[in-house]
């Protein structure tokens, strides 16, 4: 049975009163000492660290022959259903977009990042490689992959798609049924122990980071605000801070995900040794 608590969908959240406006300076500030201080931190990364390595958002992918086309007749088990070989074919042509693309300074801010504080859970809605090629370990992915292909009639495994020999879906070798992106579609359940894995640690964390995500996805959108509610910092980084959540416990950072993360991170660690310097160090 899917849980409906898991159900991939957009959704529209409110937004408290505006708090108090900072500097930008001021903000980093805050929220470099916020991360310096931290003991495990969750990130959450959403399309827009992987839209500043030119991998085009959902939306934007939806140009030339892609234009007519909305995300219900692409990216919906019915879609898959009624036109298997055109789905596959969108689904082919992003993953073309994203082996041309290359990891951003954001990425490797982050793999800074896990190496500086105790504990870090890196939690992504995207289903590129991005965070993996830059040296991420251990990535939540609650999407799925694009770069991965699965049998939609559920017999197989993860396959790695050959895109050299077709643009049309291609048949399982067990059981002869079609092909289908490894991707989590609107209205499919994420995978629960992803879920659970990035629930937990929104849970856990002391400081939740926020990145290139308008949050209004649901049921990731949730991650940030059960964090807050356990008495966790957030910091949101992102292009917008339109329609995201405030309050008291929100830091937002305003601007691209490649400037402010390698300045946060250099902001909050100048100084200090990686854990594993501390610990050869032995004091
Ligand atoms: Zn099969």
């Amino acid at each position: 049975m899917v849980r409906p608590d898991l159900i991939l969908e957009q959704r529209r959240v409110a937004s408290p009163p505006t708090s108090e406006p900072q500097t930008r300076a001021e903000a980093l500030a805050i929220a470099a000492r916020a991360l310096r201080s931290a003991e495990h931190v969750c990130v959450l990364t959403g399309a827009g660290i992987s839209a500043e390595s030119g991998v085009p958002t959902f939306r934007d992918a939806q140009t030339g022959m892609w234009a007519n086309f909305s995300a219900q007749q692409l990216a919906t088990p019915q879609a898959f259903a009624d036109h298997p070989h055109r789905v596959w074919h969108w689904y082919a042509a992003r993953r073309e977009a994203v082996r041309a693309a290359q990891p951003n300074p954001a990425h490797a801010a982050l793999v800074l990042l896990a190496a500086r504080v105790s504990h870090c859970t890196l939690v992504t809605q995207n289903v590129d490689d991005l965070h993996q090629r830059a040296g991420s370990r251990d990535v939540v992915a609650l999407h799925g992959s694009l770069m991965r292909a699965r049998c939609s009639a559920g017999c197989i495994g993860s396959t790695e798609p050959d895109d050299t020999v077709t643009t049309r879906a291609p048949n399982c070798t067990a059981c002869g049924a079609l092909l289908r992106p490894d991707v989590v579609w609107f209205g499919e359940a994420l995978p629960p122990q992803q879920f659970e894995t990035a629930r937990s640690a929104a849970v856990a964390c002391d400081l939740f980071l926020s990145v290139g995500t308008s949050n209004v996805v649901a049921p990731a959108a949730s991650l940030p605000w059960l964090a807050a509610s356990h008495g966790a910092t957030v910091i949101v980084v992102n292009s917008t801070m339109e329609g995201q959540r405030q309050g008291p416990s929100v830091l937002p950072l305003e601007g691209p995900a490649g400037v402010m993360l390698p300045r946060l991170v250099e902001a909050a660690f100048a100084g200090k040794r990686t854990r594993q310097r501390e610990q050869q160090g032995g004091q």
